[in-house]
């Protein structure tokens, strides 16, 4: 399916504006649904003249006037009725099942590609498992929705009351009341109950939510899960909220069986009228008992919709409130998109300038202040400091996953937020401090950035991140599969990948962010190796927690509490007190 980046606006997302859109997606296969109303008339029909049959069998009987040719002839046609109805049904179920996943699928995909585009801000204020539980139960719930519509005979259904309504105002006018009365009461019954469903499912949703993040957050730790012994804690806490939810939707459905049980209700009082009415119609001679037959046959098929349509009203409050997450997802507006006039960036050729950068990630939590820096084509700059001083930070708005508060980050002049977000990802490679690989082979891990590169490539850039080596000593070599984010290979080991990958890319500009606790000697070697090897050619950002890897770098900078203390060579920097600390803690150990 082509993936489009489907715009949905907020206040789209209420009951009514949800079922829009789902609608308005049902548009783009208008031939199926055609294919369905047709099919449900022709249904309709068939199902109609079965009772018409047994009407004139009921009748002809005792008068003499049924042959036997005439009564086979009459099997015959009741028979092939059913038989149609039943081919008919199928056909427009197949449709139904179609249009319910083609729209199904597009609402998710276009959810999930808005979860990718957001910005790193908003993702750290949500949980990634309660956004996938969002976007898979949203997904299911668009399916159900048309799929109760469209299949499960309900358009059938619907068409046949059409018809008996239209036939008994045609031929029993007398009756037509019986018929229709029941329709308004059945409707109150629905909306009451349905509002109530629809207010309750607010509350099972959250519940719903709450455990999703419970065990999201328990299996992304399991190690230290494991760790702590709290295997039994775990689960108990899952069991808790879903204890609860459980208890919440038994509410749920002993309202629905009040609701059906009242319909059940008018229906058996009405049905009792009607044969009433008709007994003394037969006694009086206005009605023969095939018609009788026939109308209370009709009358019951005609409940069969109302029950239908009321119980999906109600469900579909229910439902369309789940599909709702999914379409919030879909609403949010990603602030980091790219402007209509956004342009390409071209090879760095003056420098990228920090111009009096402030930056927060929540109110009043200031991580950068007063940043100004530049960065030259082809050098070498390191990011120096305690932790907690802003490095990290100042390295992903390089990377813009965040823009600047105040000031602005230029590349040759051009702001940052005026670029295209794709030239930017083009031209920069980030390795980052804990780093995670995805659960493929060794081999697509390496090529992420570039899936056209031939295995010498791949093993070439292995070899300059010192990764070769082990790679080979795997018993699948580069084909290996590294499990879960990675987790088959040690902290350095998923370093070295990182840097292979950034290699392979040869990225204009390459950030790396130093593991602090992974930097066996290997990896460190595998670091310095790889900063001599862009050296000149590629511009680097350098954050580094051990100086060694660094301290030939052209311009080092130095910061604490989200401030430049100061920048230059490592020379020049040593008048500096706290840098003098840092080199005396970290480089002679
Ligand atoms: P460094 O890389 O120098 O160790 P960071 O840039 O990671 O420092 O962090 C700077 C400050 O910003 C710290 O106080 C940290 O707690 C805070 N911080 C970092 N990331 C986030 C985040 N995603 N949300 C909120 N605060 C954060």
């Amino acid at each position: 399916m082509k993936l489009s980046n489907r715009t949905v606006k907020k206040e789209q997302v209420t009951f009514s504006g949800v079922l829009k859109l789902i609608f308005q997606t049902v548009r783009s296969y208008k031939s199926a649904v055609t294919g369905i109303i047709f099919l449900g008339i022709l249904s309709a029909i068939a199902s109609l003249i079965g009772p018409k049959i047994f009407q004139y069998i009921i009748d002809g009987l005792p008068a003499g006037t049924l042959s036997f040719e005439r009564a086979a002839l009459f099997a015959i046609l009741s028979a092939a009725a059913i038989l149609l109805s039943a081919i008919f049904t199928q056909i427009a179920e197949k449709l139904s099942f179609f249009i319910a996943t083609q729209v199904e699928d597009t609402w998710r995909y276009t959810s999930l590609l808005r979860f990718y585009q957001l910005p790193l801000k908003w993702h750290d204020q949500h949980d990634s498992g309660e956004i996938g539980a969002k976007i898979d139960r949203g997904g299911s719930a668009i399916w159900s929705i048309l799929y109760e519509i469209f299949g499960q005979n309900l358009i059938v259904l619907f068409i046949t009351l059409v018809f008996i309504l239209g036939y008994i105002l045609w031929q029993y006018p007398s009756f037509i009341l019986l018929f229709i009365l029941p329709i308004p009461v059945y409707i109150a019954v629905t909306y009451v109950v349905s509002n109530k469903i629809a207010a309750m499912q607010i509350g099972i949703n959250k519940i719903d939510h709450r455990a999703n993040r419970t065990f999201y957050d328990g299996v992304g730790n399991l190690r230290y899960v494991k760790t702590f012994g709290k295997e039994y804690s775990e689960t108990q806490k899952y069991a808790t909220i879903w204890d609860a939810y459980h208890r919440a939707e038994y509410n749920v459905i002993r309202l629905w069986a009040y609701q059906s049980s009242l319909q059940k209700l008018i229906e058996t009082i009405t049905r009792a009228i009607l044969i009433i009415v008709c007994v003394i119609a037969v006694k009086s001679n206005t009605l023969t008992i095939g018609e009788l037959v026939l109308l209370v046959t009709y009358q019951q098929l005609s409940y069969s919709p109302l029950e239908k349509l009321n119980q999906l009203f109600t469900r579909l409050r229910r439902v369309t409130k789940r599909a709702s997450h999914l379409f919030d997802i879909a609403a949010e507006i990603d602030p980091l998109a790219d402007a209509p006039d956004a342009v390409n960036l071209s090879q760095l050729k003056r420098e990228i300038r920090f111009e009096d950068v402030h930056f927060e990630y929540s109110k009043k939590l200031h991580t950068l202040h007063e940043i100004s820096l530049s960065i030259k084509p082809g050098t070498t700059t390191a990011i120096v400091g305690r932790s907690g001083a802003g490095k990290t930070t100042l390295a992903m708005l390089l990377a813009r996953f965040y823009d600047p508060d105040a000031g602005k980050i230029t590349w040759d002049g051009i702001d940052l937020r005026k670029t295209k977000r794709s030239s930017l990802r083009n031209k920069l490679t980030l390795i980052l401090q804990d780093t995670t690989l995805f659960n493929r082979s060794i081999a697509d891990n390496i090529a992420y950035g570039k899936p056209s590169a031939s295995q010498s490539e791949i093993e070439k850039a292995a070899k300059l991140a010192h990764a070769h080596e082990f790679i080979k000593t795997l018993p699948k070599g580069y084909h290996s599969i590294v499990g879960e984010r990675g987790v088959r290979l040690s902290g350095g080991q998923r370093q070295r990948i990182a840097i292979a990958r950034a290699l392979l890319g040869a990225p204009e500009l390459l950030i790396m962010d130093e593991a602090t606790s992974h930097l066996d000697s290997e990896t460190e070697l595998a670091i310095k190796e790889a900063i001599e090897y862009l050296r000149g050619k590629h511009t680097q950002v350098i954050i580094a927690h051990r100086l060694s890897t660094v301290q030939h770098a052209d311009n080092i900078v130095l910061m604490d509490n989200g401030r430049i203390l100061a920048q230059g060579k490592h020379e020049t920097l040593l008048a500096h007190p706290l840098y003098r600390k840092l080199c005396a803690l970290q480089l002679h150990k």
